[in-house]
């Protein structure tokens, strides 16, 4: 295991140049657009992107003949529709430029059709029963939002269209549809109510930061074992002796072979456009974290994606494995990936960001108030959003926001929606607008960079000038959550300007008008505002008594999708229809299921044809010690340390027996159930609970057993071989 440690592999990552000259130079960008388009096709695509129209279809030859000279020029000799299904990862099926005539002539030809949409042989992919086999088409449709770019992979070069994904019948089979949905929906709202206080406002946008956390071991120590290979966590393990109590790893110095894995994939990612900024060690041992610049939430989508295929695919030449599942190891710090989401507007304002004005302040607290009303009202959905069988392993467990949802504002902001309930009177008076003229943009800022009046331990903070969704998982697509923060937010800005309209038609000033609706919204979210230790028990008894939901696993969770509330919440703003939503539920439970069938099994293989034979093993070399010291003559009392160990063992083994032989059983009765929730349920109830138990002993049993004849590298190999 020491040759493992002192793999080296060569590697040119930035190769000496400034990441100004890497970033967005395999990206068809507008400046590539400029270069390689004619004026006409330029001005349609550029319209198309702005406007979020449909592309003329007159003008879709004229583009894919400049997308393809410029791949071409960039070495490209194949194509993609890239997208990403709801399988957790991206897809792409390949095709060549390449083509013969009927003439016989070899030519490279990619036209305006092959360009806007293709029929991938979609019938493996996950679609909760919207497609019969027999009707197994699939499209895939470019989304001209999201720039072209190219991916290098090994010898070869990949010109990549990011698209959609939706059934022959209509409905989205995938992570972007409904998101660009929701988007022009939010968009559409949020202007509405921006008009209020400024009728410049012509188009806003939801913007997305995400910050990546990752575990990262030897290639070569994963491989052998079998449940980070297949399950992407241990599920097995003692804790090492040392593991993160002394908090010497958090912001440490990284390794230099690891340092050279990041800018190697960070050259890769600044290439196809992703605008990464940050890297350092995050808690655990082996733990790290990246973060790009925030972009356009569709956009930012795209880019995690990509990076985590990067991330995984350049982590091989380096003989190492990226690990972004949410809890890989037990009794260390899991992984998550904060999204840190907001709203701008064409003309520059930030709508998440204190004005300076009473006017701007205004806005603020509108946009401000109505997404604490939003998660207020649907905070069932929001956990729902982040629920999977991985996270669960997070949410709850002492270091991760816990399954209940709360909002963090801090004390500044929490004391103005205060004084905003209080004061705002029925005759609202020029005393009030003093509330306005807080200095709210002045004081935020220096109370933020007072750690104090941070707070960690919030599944959903107010962070200065952004919303920070941090309960989300480390391994999940960025779109769910998004999706419904967008729509929630959606709903709650239709209904406040029908609310305020009301008033203003009954006479009322505008900004009367809309105090007053903020002050019933500030009212009505009290209970989901939460400043204290989200990791206490005594906030969950508390979240209890407000009546807050604490859904603790996933086929619990995600009920919430498919309530009558939800229906009409999706369905009223166009982002799913009850076909895709229930076929959504399904496909959710359905994975749920698979992921703990998958680590069931895994978990069986171990316990029966690693741990209990090298355990037997060991139990027979003490029953030869035992059996020759006795035939020396020696008293009992010279062997009973090793009749002890030969007991202990003996026993763990058979626990560990037992309880494959009744979690398999378990399993059986699970897979009979023919309802998907139900069968979930008994997964989550009556399988799951055997993996701790089988845990126990095992770990137990690692502690005891020879070193020479444990067959697991054991987590202090794994978390601190470099
Ligand atoms: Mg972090």
């Amino acid at each position: 295991m020491k040759e493992v440690a002192n793999q080296k592999v060569k590697i040119g990552h930035y190769n000496g140049k400034k990441i100004t000259h890497l970033f967005a130079c395999n990206v068809f960008n507008a400046k590539a657009a400029r270069e390689w388009l004619s004026d006409e096709a330029y001005k349609s695509l550029m319209h198309s992107i702005k406007s979020g129209n449909k592309l003329e279809r007159r003008m879709a030859d004229g583009i894919a003949a400049g997308l393809k000279a410029w791949a071409e020029e960039k070495g490209a000799t194949h194509y993609t529709h890239w997208f990403q299904p709801l399988t957790g990862t991206t897809a792409e099926k390949h095709d060549s430029f390449f083509t013969i005539k009927g003439d016989g002539t070899a030519i490279e030809e990619f036209d305006g059709n092959a360009l806007i949409q293709q029929e991938p042989d979609a019938s493996s992919f996950p679609n909760g029963g919207i497609r019969a086999t027999f009707e197994a088409r699939g499209y895939t449709a470019w989304d001209p939002s999201s720039p072209a770019f190219i991916v290098e992979t090994g010898y070869g070069k990949t010109l990549c269209i990011p698209t959609i994904f939706i059934a022959y019948s209509g409905e989205s089979l995938d992570h972007k549809a409904p998101l660009l949905k929701s988007l022009a929906e939010l968009n559409t709202a949020a202007v509405d109510v921006c008009h209020y206080f400024d009728k410049n406002v012509s188009k806003v946008t939801a913007t997305l930061g995400w910050e990546q956390e990752y575990f990262i071991v030897d290639e070569n120590l994963a491989d052998a074992r079998p449940d980070l290979m297949m399950c992407g966590r241990t599920l097995v393990g003692h804790s090492p002796a040392k593991g993160q109590q002394l908090e010497d790893h958090y912001f440490g110095a990284i390794p230099e072979r690891l340092f050279e894995y990041m800018q190697d994939f960070e050259a890769e990612a600044y290439k196809v456009g992703i605008p990464l900024r940050t890297r350092h060690n995050e808690v655990a041992p082996g733990q790290f974290e990246c973060a790009p610049i925030f972009e356009e939430c569709n956009i930012a989508v795209d880019h995690n994606s990509l990076l985590m295929d990067t991330m995984h695919r350049v982590a091989k030449r380096h003989k190492l494995k990226v690990l972004l599942h949410e809890k890989p190891f037990a009794g260390v710090n899991g992984s998550g990936k904060h999204n840190n989401w907001s709203l701008s507007t064409d003309t520059g304002v930030n709508l998440l960001a204190p004005g300076k004005t009473p006017r701007t302040n205004l806005m603020f607290l509108t946009f401000f108030v109505n997404t604490i009303k939003a998660v207020h009202d649907y905070a069932d959905l929001l956990r729902a959003a982040i629920a999977s069988a991985s996270n669960d392993h997070r949410l709850g467990a002492n270091e991760a926001p816990p399954a209940i949802m709360s909002v963090y504002l801090g004390s500044y902001l929490t004391k103005v929606l205060d004084e905003i309930e209080e004061r705002v009177t029925e005759k609202f008076s020029e005393q009030d607008e003093a509330i306005l003229k807080l200095d709210i943009h002045k004081q935020i800022p220096e109370l933020l960079l007072d750690n104090t009046d941070r707070n960690r331990t919030s599944p959903f903070a107010f962070t200065g000038n952004k919303f920070e969704f941090r309960a989300v998982g480390s391994s999940a697509n960025c779109a769910g959550p998004m999706v419904v923060l967008n729509t929630i937010v959606t709903a709650t800005l239709k209904k406040f300007k029908q609310e305020v309209d009301g008033l203003i038609r009954k006479g009322e000033k505008k900004e009367i008008a809309i105090l007053h609706v903020l002050q019933s919204y500030i009212r009505d979210s009290k209970v989901i505002r939460f400043e204290g230790d989200n990791y206490s028990d005594e906030w969950a008894e508390e979240a209890a008594q407000r009546g807050l939901s604490n859904f603790k696993t996933t086929p619990e969770a995600l009920g919430a999708f498919v309530t009558e509330s939800s229906k009409e919440l999706f369905i009223q703003n166009g982002i799913y229809s009850e076909r895709e939503l229930e076929a959504r539920y399904e496909i959710m439970l359905e994975e749920y299921v698979k992921k703990v069938q998958i680590e069931a099994r895994i978990l069986g293989f171990l316990a029966t044809s690693h741990i209990l034979p090298a355990s037997i093993a060991y139990q027979n070399e003490l029953i030869t010690n035992v059996t020759g010291l006795k035939s020396l003559g020696l008293a009992e009392d010279s062997y009973r340390s090793q009749l002890n160990i030969l007991k202990v063992t003996s026993n763990h083994i058979q626990e560990i027996n037992d309880n494959v032989e009744a979690m398999i059983a378990a399993r059986k009765v699970a897979n009979k159930e023919e309802n998907m929730h139900q069968r979930a349920d008994e997964y989550c109830h009556q399988v799951k609970p055997y993996f701790d138990k089988i845990r126990y002993h095992a770990d137990k049993l690692e502690l005891i057993v020879d070193d020479k004849l444990w067959p697991l590298p054991k987590y202090r190999e794994l978390l601190y071989i470099r």
